[in-house]
């Protein structure tokens, strides 16, 4: 069995790290296509480097450019690559455009192609990354889903039963393994100068919401609410596109935001399992907060991720500030006796014992 892999972006590397230890345990012979669309090193290398992972045999370079050229080179080139290495199958990772451009070279290329973290929809066709899941659902051989209800989406979209698995979610693996690593150090919260429980931990970085001067200036406006509200330290660290969107649109960050620099997996872990609450927009850190117990409110009007809201980790809150300051009141008392949907951190074991038994 020969197996090939293409990522581009941050939560990719960190989802997939399980996957790539698996691998590499079992001594599979595979190969990595990084299309480079996350290109900076603390976006991208610094992954590689503190989840000890081989750096990626391909690197496309496709990091600069809009959506239409990037799906353009990403899947050209890939399909070159794949020409060359002739995998029996290739892996593509949830929604980015690195994935839909892995799964059209793939397809293109007459090889079969192992989805991970299917089926999720937020039913949000505003969202790139839902036109991209929808896509690659249909380009796919193998469905690898996170949990029942992502199983269910893809049967209602007519997918055959017996190519769908429900595995769990391979970032229930990733916490597992670096979580007592990211926890024996407490030097960014020294650093910081923050108290375990006592600081709230924000990211925001979606299109729909930082694209946007109204949405993201109404972000900046709730922090500064929730501040006034808890006196708590709010710390952010700032995405890229975040970064340069505040710049192009001339607003003003409250002075109660601590901004710092986007930080590894294991800081931000420390980061997160210390926080009382988390605020975001990202995808990962709906599922994060709901592993680790943190409570979680969500800037968005829909989510992929129901189980979170299900089980009560989370509230969607939408984008108006009185709402976003609602739903951390509600969740400032809301207890963490939850239960954990995505799994016992054994996913990527499922993965390839599945994928043993195909080839
Ligand atoms: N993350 C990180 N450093 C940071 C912010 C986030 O390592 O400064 C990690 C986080 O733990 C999660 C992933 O990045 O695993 C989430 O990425 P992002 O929010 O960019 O993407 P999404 O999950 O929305 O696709």
């Amino acid at each position: 069995m020969k197996i090939g892999v293409i990522l581009g972006v941050r939560p990719e590397i960190i989802k997939l790290a399980p996957v790539f230890r698996e691998l590499v345990n079992r001594n599979i012979d595979h190969f990595v296509i990084h299309t480079n669309q996350h290109y900076s090193y603390d976006m991208d290398k610094l992954f590689f480097e503190e989840l000890n992972l081989n750096p990626p045999k391909y690197n496309l370079e496709c990091g600069y450019d809009s959506f239409k050229k990037q799906i353009s080179f990403m899947s050209k080139r890939a399909f070159d690559v794949l020409q060359k290495e002739k995998p029996d199958n290739m892996i593509v990772f949830a929604d980015p455009t690195s994935a839909f451009a892995g799964a059209l070279a793939a397809a293109k290329a007459s090889i079969d192609i192992s989805h991970i973290e299917a089926g999720l929809r937020s039913d949000d066709l505003r969202m790139l990354e839902e036109t991209n899941r929808i896509a690659i659902g249909q380009l796919a051989d193998y469905h690898f889903a996170p949990t029942v209800g992502a199983k269910q989406n893809l049967l209602d979209e007519g997918t055959n039963e017996e190519r769908i698995h429900v595995v769990g979610n391979t970032i229930v693996d990733s916490v597992y393994q670096n979580m007592e690593i990211a926890n024996k150090d407490k030097s960014l919260l020294e650093k910081l100068n923050l108290e375990a429980k006592k600081y709230f931990l924000v990211t925001a970085h979606r299109g729909e919401n930082v694209d946007d001067k109204e949405t993201l200036s109404n972000i900046l406006k709730a922090m500064d609410m929730v501040y006034q509200k808890y006196k708590l330290p709010i710390v952010w660290p700032l995405h890229p596109r975040t970064k340069k969107m505040i710049n192009t649109f001339n607003l003003k960050i409250p002075e109660c935001i601590k901004i710092i620099e986007p930080v590894g997996f294991l800081e931000f872990l420390q980061l997160e399992t210390n926080a009382r609450l988390m605020i975001t927009d990202s995808g990962g850190i709906q599922e994060e907060a709901c592993i680790l117990k943190i409570p979680c409110v969500t800037m968005r009007l829909t989510t992929e991720r129901p189980e979170t809201v299900n089980v009560g980790s989370n509230i969607v809150a939408g984008l108006n500030p009185d709402k976003i300051l609602e739903s951390v009141e509600t969740m400032m008392g809301r207890d963490t006796n939850w239960e954990n949907p995505f799994g016992d951190g054994k996913s990527a074991v499922k993965i390839l014992d599945t994928l043993k038994n195909i080839y």
